[in-house]
């Protein structure tokens, strides 16, 4: 210790936070108080921040925020929890994108319920790791339980199974892993001349739609797929799966002796929000012995529609399910499942390891979380979901999600209605694909005056749209999630959105004019 006075700054005497200093900020039976306070001063921020958000986005730049973020010194803490929030504020909490905000139009992103919220901070502080019982009890129970449920609102009968991932992305992962060594026992069992593992592989293919979600590519990238492993069949008008060339595709590769591993259904997909004709393909796969995967991330949330169930008939025939809860059930992220039909299948993600869940466990029935899934260490998302039936129900949440549905139909309608837009396929879930559409000299800017609109709108935070291409060209699209979304709301985007197109068609189209021929 220095003494008062002192000039002497030798390292030895210099007072450095004690581990009793840092004791204090675990949370233990003597640090309740402070607990309570710290968390309530986050929460008010945030709740401040919400209430005053005029606008989905401020349009900070990453050139604008980045030196902000990099000028902090890691290795100073400010050792106050007030000051703390008041720098969080300007390096994240003022330019965040709020996703509660009304005219936030863009990505599969919802406003989050409170409940699942209360279960955040629940979750995070009793901190269960749901990888086996003993780091969990009664968590594991409840996961469990949550999976029965969404299996039975499936239908996928009495001997189904799953378990809570962390998104969509790695749920079909896991699916096409259970499908491939599925596949691959099936092939090597029948075959007299065993195929060597890598030639199997090679002539292993998945077939999903043109408009099926990308992470379907990933997943065949890491399970040692060959490059053409996902054969994309062509959709019709309304962008669902044909499945006549469905058909064609699986007789094809039949004759070429290859192998279809699997077929992966897209009921919501996330550019059109068309679910595939469900009850054709799971004929088509019954007949032909394939593994059908549903991927389902963005369409579960009609599993609790009071009024649009029926939209996913056929679901209940699956092999396997993919749900992300963090999309159309108001969770915060993540919040996520695989759900298979028969819990057998699992098997292909075990491995014991004597540390954690030896084989005897199985035979004692002690219920290890881990033998079911490719993580580890897992958070007790499912606890969000829990809090959600238990203090909203599932009518609440289905409730909630047919009035996006509801409001996509209007912006459909004021679409089709509108000579400035161009509107390309009417979803059944929540999402809007269309275009600006310049009149005579800006026609061959379509797509940049689309694209500059995009960006322009963004950079003044008063809305946010998302992008994709269809057919080749630029469009924006709306995904709503957002029941606080009014008409007005998307009128006055879209008024935005054609003044920012307008103004680019007109300007270019003019500075084309009047440059000098030849
Ligand atoms: C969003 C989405 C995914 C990926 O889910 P993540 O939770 O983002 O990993 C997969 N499939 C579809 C159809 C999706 O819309």
């Amino acid at each position: 210790m220095s003494l008062p006075g002192s000039t002497a700054q030798a390292p030895s005497t210099r007072v450095t936070p004690g581990a009793d200093g840092a004791r204090a900020h675990l949370l233990t039976a003597g640090s309740v108080d402070d607990y309570r306070r710290v968390l309530a001063a986050g929460v008010d921020r945030v709740a401040t921040r919400v209430a005053g958000a005029d606008r989905p986005f401020t349009g900070v730049t990453p050139d604008e925020l980045a030196p902000r973020i990099a000028g902090i010194d890691l290795d100073r803490p400010l050792g106050d929890t007030d000051a703390a929030l008041d720098e969080l504020q300007d390096v994240y909490l003022r330019d965040a994108v709020w996703f509660h905000h009304p005219r936030y139009l863009a990505h599969l992103n919802c406003p989050v319920v409170i409940p699942a919220l209360l279960a955040e901070a629940v979750l995070s502080a009793v901190n269960s790791s749901l990888d086996t019982w003993d780091q969990s009890a009664g968590a594991t129970l409840i996961e469990r339980r949550l999976i029965d449920w969404t299996a039975e609102r499936i239908g996928l009968g009495p001997v189904a199974d799953g378990v809570f991932t962390s998104g969509g992305t790695q749920s079909n992962l896991q699916a096409m892993l259970l499908a491939r060594e599925e596949s691959c026992a099936r092939e090597t069992g029948r075959s007299t001349e065993r195929p060597s593992r890598p030639e199997l592989l090679s002539r292993l293919r998945i077939v999903t739609s043109a408009a099926g979600h990308f992470s379907v590519q990933k997943a065949a990238k890491l399970l040692g797929l060959g490059a053409d492993a996902v054969v994309a069949v062509p959709t019709d008008a309304e962008r669902r799966m044909r499945t006549d060339e469905l058909a064609r595709e699986i007789d094809r590769c039949r004759r070429e002796g290859l192998v279809v591993m699997a077929v992966v259904a897209t009921a919501g997909t996330t550019d059109f929000g068309t679910v595939d004709p469900l009850p054709q393909i799971a004929d088509i796969c019954a007949a032909a012995g394939v593994w059908l995967h549903v991927d389902a991330a963005y369409g579960c949330g009609l599993l609790v529609s009071p009024t649009r169930r029926h939209l996913l008939d056929g679901i209940e025939r699956a092999d396997s399910v993919t749900v992300d809860y963090h999309k159309s059930f108001f969770q915060p992220v993540s919040s996520s499942a695989l759900l298979v039909r028969d819990r057998r299948t699992l098997r292909h993600a075990t491995w014991h390891a004597d540390y954690l869940n030896p084989a005897r466990m199985v035979e004692q029935r002690i219920p290890n979380q881990v033998d079911k899934s490719l993580q580890t260490t897992r958070r007790f998302d499912a606890l969000k979901l829990w809090l959600t039936l238990r203090i909203m129900g599932p009518d609440a949440i289905g409730a909630l999600f047919d009035e996006v549905v509801d409001r996509a139909a209007d912006a459909w309608q004021m679409l089709t209605e509108d000579p400035r837009f161009e509107v390309v396929t009417r979803s059944q879930l929540s999402t809007v694909v269309f275009r600006y559409l310049p009149t005579d000299a800006g026609r061959d800017v379509v797509d940049e005056a689309n694209l500059h609109a995009r960006e322009a709108l963004a950079a003044s935070g008063a809305g946010l749209v998302a992008g994709t291409k269809v057919d080749g060209a630029h469009y924006l699209k709306f995904t709503l999630l957002n029941p606080e979304t009014t008409r007005d709301d998307i009128a006055h985007v879209l008024d935005l959105v054609a003044e920012h197109a307008g103004w680019y068609a007109r300007t270019t189209a003019t500075a084309e004019l009047s440059c000098p021929v030849g």
